[in-house]
């Protein structure tokens, strides 16, 4: 029906699209990943990459290579004398696994011709052709496909509990409200490879028996916006979204909801307020939004790492999904690789991939030669790990255990000469702002915690200050209402685990 369906919009598959093409196309992708380099212009069919890209080299690049098909190798990445003409063959891509990512940088974002021609919507029309509700519900939990906005919670289990509420309306939400400083996964996917937003929702939808779908996504990423609502209005006009999709009893479509930035709308229940036109708090649930979520109704809400890892699951399998990653944590993760590495960018690994390979193979290591601190991981909500961590595998489970969590999966790297009291003083910082005040533990404890941090860092803490500290930590996680505030306390609490030394270094009395 997909084949039929790109014949009658006169559109050919990627071979024939090649074949009839002699000329050159160029194309705007989403973001390749490799920030440190850019701008990067990779040529195909060669896969060279160009890194730094300037206005000026254009015109050498259209003349040596468009046309004398000549690689230019003052514009290709080197280490160690070599230069890598394929991008697959750069080091920071060779030991990646990119299955949400695998679009990103290499498709036009805003085709939905070229999304159907690398093998879009496949999934969404194998699972109408081939599949029940029950079904495809069963293959993502036999998949074990955590939630990978930072919980972890079993997706599958998610859709059958929807699945099972008897509603004549069901939504399924997006959320895209990538929030935590140094993370852009989210960002990236959304404008690198919408469709598969709009697939993996779809599927769900069907999955879930619903009929509506909002994708949350902050304003401050407004090329992502942009690049969602031409994808939903092109899978409109292509009957991939609307009614009948693709020709069977299915009724599904999407709208984007713009959130106006607050942090604390990553939640879900200050989401679903937000998108419901009220201010964007969380409220105490009484029943789980699956049950009762947007409009009171029976709601799926899932990030958009998670959406962009449903069609590899329908298409290949639970089990081919599971030779991914560790036992308890199968399949991939996106990572925001930032801070004092060399190789900053967007990357993605198997679940258990250690740290050293992420800093020291794919980030090519600390910058200027210096030695590794620790990495904050998680974003504010997470926590640091040390060069103890560095051997750990990454997944949900090991992460919680060593106090810090994968949150959406910011990484930011830190060097020996970052004090890391500082550190913690700046995420604090950013939670007291966005602390929406609604509880008093966390909308005092924030403030006290960061009044008494601020004085650490100017010389005037006491060792009595950092008792206060852990005290307050322990009271917020504990009686927070949102999970903002319950893990607003974890960059202090893992940072004074493990460099109290620091901490004491800075406080008056030392002892
Ligand atoms: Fe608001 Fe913080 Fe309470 Fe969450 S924990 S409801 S962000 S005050």
């Amino acid at each position: 029906k997909l084949k039929e369906l790109v014949r009658e919009k006169g559109l050919l598959a990627k071979v024939e699209l090649c074949e009839e093409d002699d000329g050159i196309r160029i194309r705007k992708s989403g973001c390749h990943g490799f920030c440190e380099e850019g701008p990067l212009v990779r040529i195909e069919p060669d896969n060279f990459l160009y890194i730094r890209v300037k206005l000026e080299d254009c015109e050498e690049i259209v003349n040596q290579t468009l046309i004398k098909e000549q690689p230019i190798e003052r514009l290709m990445y080197k280490s160690n004398g070599k230069v890598f003409y394929a991008e697959e063959e750069i080091p920071f891509y060779e030991s990646q696994t990119r299955l949400v990512l695998e679009h990103c940088g290499h498709i036009d974002a805003e085709s939905i011709e070229e999304y159907i021609a690398y093998g879009g919507y496949q999934a969404l029309a194998k699972v109408l052709d081939t599949m029940t509700p029950e079904e495809v519900c069963k293959e993502i939990t036999d998949a074990n496909l955590r939630g990978r906005g930072g919980g972890g919670y079993p997706t599958g289990k998610k859709w059958s509990q929807a699945l099972s509420q008897s509603s004549d309306i069901k939504y399924v939400i997006c959320n895209g409200d990538e929030g935590d400083p140094g993370a852009f996964m989210d960002r990236s996917i959304m404008e690198g490879d919408p469709h598969n937003i709009i697939e993996g929702m779809t599927i769900a939808a069907y999955a879930t028996g619903a009929t509506e779908g909002y994708i949350y996504v902050r304003a401050e990423y407004p090329l992502a916006v942009a690049r969602l609502n031409e994808a939903i209005k092109q899978a409109r006009e292509f009957g991939l979204l609307g009614k009948n999709i693709l020709g069977t009893d299915l009724n599904f479509d999407i709208h984007v909801n713009k959130g106006a930035g607050a942090f604390v709308c990553g939640e879900s229940s200050a989401l679903i307020a937000s998108i419901e036109g009220e201010r964007g708090m969380p409220k105490v649930r009484v029943k789980r939004t699956v049950e009762e979520g947007l409009w009171g109704k029976p709601t799926v809400l899932n990030n958009v790492e998670t959406f962009a890892n449903v069609r590899h699951i329908i298409m290949n399998g639970a089990e081919w999904y599971k030779s991914y990653g560790t036992k308890n944590s199968p399949g991939t993760k996106a990572f925001a690789l930032t801070g004092n590495v060399n190789n900053t960018g967007l990357i993605e690994v198997p679940m258990g991939t250690t740290l050293r390979e992420i800093i020291f193979n794919i980030g090519g290591g600390i910058k200027d030669g210096k030695k590794f601190k620790a990495v904050q991981i998680g974003g504010p909500s997470g926590g640091c790990l040390t060069r103890e961590h560095l051997d750990m595998p990454l997944d949900f489970d090991s992460l919680k255990k060593a106090g810090a969590m994968i949150g959406s999966g910011g990484m930011v790297v830190m060097d020996e000469d970052t004090c890391i009291v500082e550190v913690a003083r700046f995420f604090m910082n950013f939670t007291q702002n966005e602390s929406c005040g609604k509880c008093v533990p966390c909308r005092e404890g924030t403030k006290r915690m960061l009044e008494i941090l601020e004085k650490i860092v100017n010389g005037k803490g006491t060792v009595e200050d950092l008792n206060l500290l852990e005290e307050l930590a322990d009271t917020i996680t504990n009686t927070a209402l949102c999970g903002l505030g319950k893990t607003a306390a974890n960059p202090v609490v893992s940072s004074l685990k493990y460099f109290r030394d620091e901490y004491l270094a800075h406080v008056v009395d030392k002892k």
